[in-house]
């Protein structure tokens, strides 16, 4: 979204940029509210950085690699160790500020630290991750190894949708490698990240190692484009992602780009019913529907398509209110913009002939009348040709879908432009084995509703949730964020002394 040049540094707050250590004021004449969902209190004033600015913190990184690259594995593991530490303590006061500035309910909010601070646990273990392979006497007296360096300034561009978790699967993990970093937040929940930052500091990064700039489009092209930049890890919409990739890529970047998706969650007559449809409808509606792994299709497969009834009942005892309200389930969408958005799909859905089972358009929540509300919503009898089928809405809204049997519920999920995440309900070890070696989805979960891997596992994707090989933690990361290089070494000794000169290839 472009900033609004009409909101000027009017709130108490302005959100600042790091850039060399230091948080800096922004001296951009675009500037963003910062807006609560629940409530549209402006929390704080966003700065759009200016051009010098965005350069400036690119200049800060490149001038700190020259020495952040040589600090010794332990000491960049104890930075965060540190790092861990000072984010668990400080837990509840970020879930608070992120539930402010996202939306989700207190609980959810503490969710999104804790998946980030797991990773920020993994790169504490950096000692053991970054080691290279040595083989001895690959020839007579000659040994290969590789080493595992870092490549210099990378960069993050993360989504308003898990505004702790996304950052934290990208700083620490390339700090920690060795090479220094620029983070874009979204502009729409920074004052997260920025928490975040503070805590980095104080646990040790220096100066330059870590910068965060704020901004939109002008600033994703900036560092798609600049020659300083080796790598970006981007976390957003397809739409975006695929720009990203591409540009970053012309430009000569290392990319992984993590995108959009449309999760179906498959339900075998066999599944246990009660806790397979608390599974499905927790998944759906939580976070209100906004997170890149929400099954926000249901696939219901022969008998279980007599299950409709009882998901809508579920999904009718759900509590939609502001996120720090006790006994919350789901709370407001991200924006004005947002709700319009999904408003509008599912008008859609209505006009393309689904079956609204649940609407939850009417919705008011007392004392929050002003909130970006939409209560739990349920099409049936979707089609693979509808709009609300092709789209990801994003927003608290379930398709369901009915087919006969597994073999036409995976060539359905194959053939949905997305391959983010999946989800099989069965008590059938056949049917798990089958669905998991036949769907094409970066995450498969069998029973378990949101497959995030733990980061010991990485997080991938298939078609059009993902591009670039690697993904953004996990075994896979460490070889985002060095290059390897391969060594063939000799060591000249008496005895090796001998047979002239060699003008083959071979090691002799
Ligand atoms: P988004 O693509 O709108 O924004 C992502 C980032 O790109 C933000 O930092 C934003 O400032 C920037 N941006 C926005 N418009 C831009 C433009 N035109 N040009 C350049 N940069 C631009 O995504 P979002 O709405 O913040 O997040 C929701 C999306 O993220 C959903 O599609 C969701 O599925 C996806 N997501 C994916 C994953 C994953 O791991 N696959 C995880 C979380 C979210």
């Amino acid at each position: 979204m472009e900033p609004q040049p009409s909101l000027q540094r009017s709130v108490a707050e302005t959100v600042k940029l790091l850039i060399n250590g230091r948080f800096v004021d922004s001296k951009t004449t675009e500037w963003q509210g910062v807006v609560n969902p629940a409530t549209q209190e402006v929390l704080a004033a966003v700065p759009f950085a200016t051009d010098a600015e965005i350069e400036a913190a690119i200049a800060s990184a490149k001038e700190a690699f020259k020495t952040w690259r040589f600090t010794p594995l332990a000491a960049r593991a104890r930075i965060m160790l540190k790092f861990q530490a000072l984010v668990r303590q400080h837990m509840s006061r970020i879930a608070q500020t992120l539930s402010a500035e996202q939306g989700k309910t207190f609980a959810d909010a503490e969710g999104d630290v804790f998946r980030g601070l797991e990773v920020v646990e993994h790169a504490c273990s950096i000692g053991s991750l970054q080691l290279g392979e040595f083989a001895e006497n690959v020839a007579r007296g000659v040994d290969t190894y590789t080493i595992h360096q870092p490549i210099g300034v990378c960069a993050g561009i993360s989504p308003f949708n898990f505004p702790a978790m996304i950052p934290l699967w990208m700083f620490p993990m390339a700090i920690v490698c060795g090479n220094t970093f620029v983070l874009k937040p979204s502009e729409q929940d920074p004052l997260t990240p920025m928490l975040l930052a503070e805590l980095a500091l104080e646990a040790g990064i220096p100066p330059g190692v870590l910068n965060i700039i704020h901004g939109g489009k002008r600033a994703v092209d900036a560092i798609c484009t600049h020659p300083d930049i080796v790598a970006i890890s981007f976390v957003g919409s397809t739409a975006v992602g695929t720009h990203v990739y591409n540009l970053g890529s012309q430009h000569g970047k290392r990319v992984q780009a993590m995108m959009g998706a449309k999760n179906h969650a498959v339900v075998m007559p066999d599944a246990n019913k009660e806790k397979s449809l608390n599974a499905l409808v927790g998944a759906t509606f939580g976070a209100a529907g906004q997170r890149c792994m929400a099954t926000s299709v249901t696939v219901l497969v022969g008998e279980a398509q007599r299950w409709i009834p009882d998901i809508v009942a579920k999904a009718k005892t759900l509590k939609v209110n502001a996120g720090m309200e006790k006994g919350v389930d789901l709370g407001p969408v991200i924006s004005k913009n947002a709700k319009h958005r999904i408003l509008d799909l599912i008008e859609e859905g209505a006009r393309e002939g689904a079956t609204l089972e649940l609407d939850g358009r009417p919705i008011r929540v007392a004392g929050f009348e002003k909130g970006n509300f939409i209560g739990p919503t349920i099409f049936s009898g979707v089609t693979p040709r509808m709009k609300i089928y092709t789209t990801e809405i994003f927003g608290p809204v379930m398709v369901i879908l009915g087919v006969q049997t597994l073999k036409d519920a995976i060539d359905l999920v194959n053939d949905n432009p997305f391959g983010n995440g999946t989800a099989i309900f069965t008590q059938s070890g056949a049917a798990a084995r089958r669905f998991q070696s036949e769907i094409d989805v970066g995450q498969v979960g069998i029973n378990v509703p949101i497959p995030v891997p733990v980061p010991f596992f990485s997080f991938t994707g298939s078609r059009g949730s993902k591009l670039g090989d690697l993904g953004p933690y996990g075994k896979q990361v460490i070889q985002f964020y060095t290059q390897t290089k391969t060594v063939t070494a000799r060591w000249f000794d008496d005895s090796t002394l001998s047979g002239g000169v060699n003008t083959t290839i071979s090691l002799k």
